[in-house]
């Protein structure tokens, strides 16, 4: 076999992506190595994907065991691992049903589908505004692109999903205003993660949910990104007076393994009825037997507690970083948990890129949210050693940038 190369990227994958020259091969807790063997500390997490690191062996072993007994079977019928996970997400959150499926614009989809047709079973054809924000992400499917709040992700696909509705990010006044009886749904993050790791304020998440009673609407939290631990609570609306209607989970679900769910109260999810919906691999054995093993691992409060101590001895180590450069280098470090976004001071704006290429040089791998945040997702049992290597290679990164100023 030829030996893989990164040009045979290029040659045989269409060019959505542009991935970095280093092709990893193997991964363990933080770290990860690729083809010539350089090691490199994992902040980026696989976008907040590798909440337990990577190759967690709790992980490998839950995997291994089901794969020698049952793959697949499809919905046809029943599997435990499934019926398992969907329990165990009802116990932890506010849900009382679970529909299963592999991705995050998946599981936002189907949230999307499901309260239009609820709108439609309670309410009539008409009740069909759903309301979103801008710099919002939910995804890229069709509808999802719709909902979110990134117009250059809708370019050149339309004709594009009607009656989405979008809004200034955290502004009560606007939403007041955009309400109406034809409002069936608001989809909102905790916190804006691609759309540069803004947090909601809680004022903005309390308002959603008084208009939606108000307004006969239902409240989707979309928390791919933020949930399963990665802002120290299990779930982000926990950290808030204010329970949705449905929620989406995904990402760090599988812990690297493609899974995700819609969770929603049972009264809610009947408009799901037989046949409205589905997915071949939703529920899948193997997938949700990862996802069971990494969902008890992390809802324990000494992963989740341990979120926070991480987050402090990151965020010092920045602020030191941050203080060597005379005209200081981040305005806001924004976020809750473990997903970090480092904000550019004026000077720097612009130039995220810059600075995740030269820690990529370094032996560090960050993530950017837009041109002006370094976004930071490590994982959530991150060592103490591997943060402070991190931080020493981030440090190194920071100076080179500087001296090619
Ligand atoms: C990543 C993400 C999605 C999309 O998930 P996919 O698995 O890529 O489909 C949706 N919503 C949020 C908030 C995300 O961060």
């Amino acid at each position: 076999m030829p030996k893989i190369s990164r040009e045979m990227f290029d040659e045989f994958m269409v060019p959505t992506y542009s991935p970095g020259q280093q092709i990893p091969v193997r991964g363990e807790g933080s770290r990860l190595w690729d083809q010539e063997g350089r090691e490199y500390v994992d902040f980026a997490g696989g976008i907040a994907v590798s909440g337990l690191g990577h190759v967690h062996p709790v992980l490998v072993a839950a995997l291994t065991e089901q794969a020698g007994k049952l793959w697949h079977v499809s919905n046809l019928l029943a599997n435990e691992p499934a019926i398992s996970l969907a329990r165990k997400l009802c116990e932890a959150t506010f849900a009382e049903r679970v529909f299963l499926c592999n991705s995050g614009g998946e599981a936002n989809e189907a949230a999307l589908k499901l309260v239009r047709r609820y709108a439609y079973d309670h309410h009539g054809a008409e009740k069909d505004e759903i309301i979103a924000f801008e710099q919002g992400f939910h995804g890229r499917t069709l509808f999802t692109v719709s909902v979110g709040g990134q117009a250059n992700y809708r370019e050149g696909f339309g004709p594009l999903p009607g009656a989405i509705t979008h809004l200034p990010f955290n502004d009560v006044g606007a939403l007041e205003e955009a309400f109406s009886s034809r409002t069936c749904a608001v989809m909102v993050e905790a916190i804006q993660g691609e759309g540069g790791v803004r947090d909601a304020n809680p004022e903005f998440l309390e308002a959603i949910r008084r208009l939606c009673d108000t307004h006969d609407a239902l409240m989707i939290m979309d928390e791919v990104q933020t949930g399963v631990g990665r802002t120290g609570y299990l779930y982000a609306y926990q950290a808030y007076q204010v329970i949705p209607d449905i929620l989406t989970t995904a990402k760090a679900l599988g812990g690297g393994f493609p899974v995700a769910a819609m969770l929603c109260r049972a009264e809610v999810g009947k408009s799901l009825g037989i046949g409205t919906h589905g997915s071949t691999y939703g529920g899948n054995a193997l997938a949700c037997a990862v996802a069971g093993a990494a969902l008890d691992l992390i809802n324990t409060p000494e992963v989740l507690n341990g979120v926070e101590e991480r987050r402090q001895r990151i965020v010092a180590g920045l602020e030191e970083i941050d203080a060597r450069q005379g005209m200081g280098l981040f305005s806001e470090i924004r976020g809750r948990g473990l997903l970090m976004g480092c904000v550019l001071r004026e000077h720097w704006a612009g130039r995220a890129r810059e600075f995740l290429n030269a820690a990529q040089a370094e032996g560090l791998l960050l993530l950017v949210a837009g041109a002006d945040v370094i976004r930071m997702a490590p994982s959530l049992v991150i060592p103490s050693e591997d943060i402070d290597e991190g931080l020493a290679r981030f440090a190194r990164a920071v100076e080179s940038v500087v001296a090619s100023n």
